[in-house]
């Protein structure tokens, strides 16, 4: 017997990510994979299947699955941030590909107030309209710089002026893959750059507010600790006291060289009856 093609449909956005307890795709447990029988018995997630209850892939998929009535779904982001990292301003590019949907007659506006009304304060989108397969590969082959903000805490007293000194610094970064990241990238020596684009003290005299833009792939965590000599320079080196960031957020997704990408978006009509 020979099997149809399935049918597939691609929903394209952008969102933002307002908390710091979601991550971009369903978080299966690592021990039992979400598998439904053996998840049964895992200790790990006590048979729930996943680390978190939900997901920007669930939050998204739930509301619109229900309309196309298909719950089978894959989600294709531009980059991911960490779950506690949270993905501001234009949002982040995503395409969801949809398989085998039984309703193409779908308002996409009306999905995505929906979306936006259930998960207040948490997910927003934005621009959702009908896209194509192609668009999967590019988003994924997208080489983005990004600006970030970031809460650090500096464990010491630093000299005088040296963290408003950083402010305009470009840094040539030359990155070790980060251990908690070495069992699923190889080893190597990256070279990546930063730039510092405005610091600003807090009410803690430890603590300090820095906005950074840095190249596609750049571990930004690193790039404050230093990891153990793994990331040179950094700003720990060049403090010269331990640095640590407590608190990180995408602010700006960008092109490769650091300047605006245009938004695309097309009619939420587009793709009637595909
Ligand atoms: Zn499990």
């Amino acid at each position: 017997m020979t099997e149809l093609p399935q049918a597939k449909v691609f929903i394209e956005g952008r969102y933002r990510k307002l908390t710091r307890d979601l991550p971009q795709t369903v978080f299966f447990c690592p021990k039992c994979k979400g598998h439904p029988r053996r998840r049964k018995k895992c200790e790990e997630c006590e048979g729930f299947g996943k680390l978190t209850r939900d997901s920007v892939q669930e939050l998204i998929g739930w509301v619109m699955g229900a309309a196309l009535k298909t719950r089978k779904n894959k989600f294709h982001g531009a980059g991911r941030e960490d779950i506690n990292v949270r993905m501001l301003g234009r949002g982040r590019p995503f395409v969801v590909e949809f398989i085998n949907p039984k309703v193409l007659t779908v308002d996409l506006a009306a999905l995505e107030a929906e979306i936006n009304r259930r998960n207040d304060g948490r997910l927003e989108l934005e621009g959702l309209h009908w896209s194509e397969k192609g668009r999967v590969r590019v988003l994924k082959e997208m080489q983005n710089a990004k600006e970030y903000a970031m809460l650090i805490e500096v464990d010491g007293q630093p000299e005088p002026g040296v963290f408003e000194g950083l402010v305009g610094k470009r840094f040539d970064l030359e990155q070790k893959t980060p251990q908690r990241v070495a069992h699923r990238r190889a080893d190597l020596v990256r070279e990546r750059w930063l730039e510092v684009l405005s610091v600003q003290p807090t009410d803690e005299p430890s603590r300090w507010k820095m906005n950074v833009r840095t190249q596609h792939g750049t571990y930004v965590k690193e790039a404050i600790t230093g990891d153990e000599g793994g990331t040179t320079p950094s700003i720990t080196q060049v403090v010269g006291l331990p640095c640590s960031c407590l608190e990180l957020d995408v602010l700006e997704i960008l092109d490769a060289e650091g300047e605006s990408i245009p938004v695309r978006s097309a009619p939420a009509s587009f793709g009637q009856g595909v």
